[in-house]
């Protein structure tokens, strides 16, 4: 598969929402296109939609330390959020915009087509394992998932946004990472 191809074919269906979000910019990825691992965040906020890349807010910069601390970095993972404009006043995706979003990230599972998945936060974990409970009982967790042609396996972590708040549970974010990181 051309996955540039494809991956700029996908980008051009994502525009097409962009009429929901009218002067949000499309937010769609970064990292590296050919990395073992994908994480899944939200949604962009403020300064993901100035600069156009996801996670490069203060969560971002959490994020970046988190990853440095199992030895990764951006040209090591591929990173993409549940949805690509950011709904404004930074509200929290609705069930309906996850679920519209949601054939569009399994098309960018699809291509990409990682070894394994990391799920921040309860969009992504909605989105993809469709789980709409209390996060606790499913984060640490792998869950092995098709999407589309392959099989995933998909582990489940508190997103960085909610680490800023309750920066105790870091130390449960930085358990989970080091399973990533062993397989
Ligand atoms: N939170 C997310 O979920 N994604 C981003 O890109 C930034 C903050």
């Amino acid at each position: 598969m051309d996955k540039d191809r494809e991956l700029s074919k996908l980008k051009n269906s994502i525009l097409k929402f962009n009429r929901n979000f009218p002067g949000k910019n499309l937010v769609f990825s970064d990292g590296n296109k050919d990395a073992k691992i994908m994480i899944i965040g939200e949604a962009p906020g403020r300064t993901e939609d100035k600069f156009q890349k996801p996670f490069v807010g203060r969560a971002g910069k959490l994020l970046d330390s988190l990853l440095e601390s199992i030895s990764l970095d951006r040209s090591k993972v591929y990173i993409t959020n549940v949805v690509n404009y950011r709904p404004d006043k930074n509200r929290k995706p609705t069930p309906e915009e996850i679920n519209k979003f949601k054939k569009l990230l399994f098309k960018h599972v699809d291509i990409i087509s990682p070894k394994c998945i990391l799920l921040l936060g309860a969009t992504a974990v909605r989105a993809v394992i469709n789980h709409v409970g209390p996060l606790k009982e499913v984060r640490g967790e792998w869950k092995n998932v098709k999407i589309i042609n392959n099989s995933y396996d998909i582990l489940t972590t508190f997103h960085p946004a909610f680490l800023l708040r309750q920066p105790k549970q870091k130390k449960y974010v930085l358990k989970d990472l080091m399973q990533l990181k062993k397989i």
